[in-house]
């Protein structure tokens, strides 16, 4: 219970946050296939990363499996919203699979930008996180034209075969800050650095770091609700410290909010990632107003209304049932 001589408590909860257009697309895919066809459906790699999205979704019939040699030959596979490689098309092609691809649009967008500069024969500096999935699946585009830069600090070791045919790409999901930091000395290595034709940072991820960013100086604490593997919350974290928040905590779920954190703050900010039901930051929320904090001020920076429609292969089938 609020001691009632205690300063008021607030919480400001950044907006836009959580489901972005490629996830909601991805969860639904995988909900539509299973109405459609029946369970089981496999999804290769967590459709999204998002522990409790998997962990309903596999409730309803999904198993996820690692690779696609683990599908039974015939079987229906879903491919993740990150992205695969070309050559995972073709294991399922030779092991007679069905694929859906869930591929977010806007990773799709990536690939082609990379099968465009290799087909000119560039060079390509991927900045991205190594191990990343998304990262993986655009690698595989141009094995031998691209290279991968995690930060400012890989510049110097870069190499390339001509400095004046060297052009970057990134990750959806980056630190937008950062990102801008890395290909600035990129430029300075490689005056004549390409641009990627558009952003690669997805309208998602720079929207919910604009928004922490709006309410992080005013905080002593902001929770991000998502995934410990989901890039995008975890550099929500980030910016968050870096735009002033005295702290900032990474939390799967209300379960993982420490009640300690919440002793000395007055000001929480309350946001999610892209993979993040707002189910999850509603029993956030709710723990927080047990915690004193009833007073809830939404505080919106950016309005979203992109949609993409459900990939080509599951639209032909829903059709044909109509
Ligand atoms: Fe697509 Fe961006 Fe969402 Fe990733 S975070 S699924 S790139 S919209």
């Amino acid at each position: 219970t609020a001691d009632p001589a205690a300063p008021a408590r607030r919480v400001l909860l950044a907006r836009p946050r959580g489901y972005c257009a490629g996830v909601d697309r991805a969860v639904q895919t995988v909900e539509k296939a299973l109405e459609q066809y029946g369970a089981p459906i496999y999804v290769r790699k967590q459709i999204v990363h998002n522990t409790h999205v998997v962990r309903t979704l596999e409730e309803r019939g999904a198993v996820f499996v690692d690779e696609t040699a683990e599908v039974p030959e015939g079987a229906i596979v879903v491919f993740s919203a990150h992205g695969v490689a070309p050559v995972v098309h073709e294991e399922a092609r030779g092991r007679s699979l069905a694929t859906i691809d869930a591929t977010c649009p806007l990773v799709t967008k990536v690939h082609r930008e990379a099968v465009r500069f290799a087909k000119d024969d560039y060079d390509i500096l991927l900045i991205g996180h190594e191990g990343h999935e998304e990262v993986i699946g655009t690698s595989g585009e141009a094995p031998e034209h691209i290279t991968l830069v995690g930060g400012p600090e890989d510049v110097p070791n870069v190499e390339v075969r001509d400095p004046d045919k060297v052009a970057w790409l990134s990750q959806t999901t980056l630190s937008v800050d950062e990102t801008n930091a890395t290909v600035a000395a990129l430029r300075e290595r490689f005056p004549k650095l390409l641009d990627p034709p558009s952003d690669d940072i997805c309208y998602a991820t720079s929207n919910r770091q604009t928004a922490v960013k709006e309410i992080a100086a005013e905080c002593e604490l902001v929770l991000v609700v998502g995934s410990t593997n989901s890039s995008n919350s975890v550099r929500l974290v980030e910016v968050a410290l870096d735009a002033g928040a005295d702290a900032a905590h990474l939390v799967d779920n209300a379960d993982q909010v420490d009640p300690e954190w919440l002793t000395a703050a007055t000001t929480v900010g309350v946001t999610s990632g892209a993979s993040v039901p707002d189910e999850l930051v509603q029993d956030v929320l709710a723990l927080l107003d047990r915690h004193g904090f009833s007073d809830v001020r939404e505080v919106e920076s950016a309005r979203e209304k992109l949609t993409f429609s459900m990939p080509k292969e599951l639209r032909r089938d829903l059709r044909a049932e109509a």
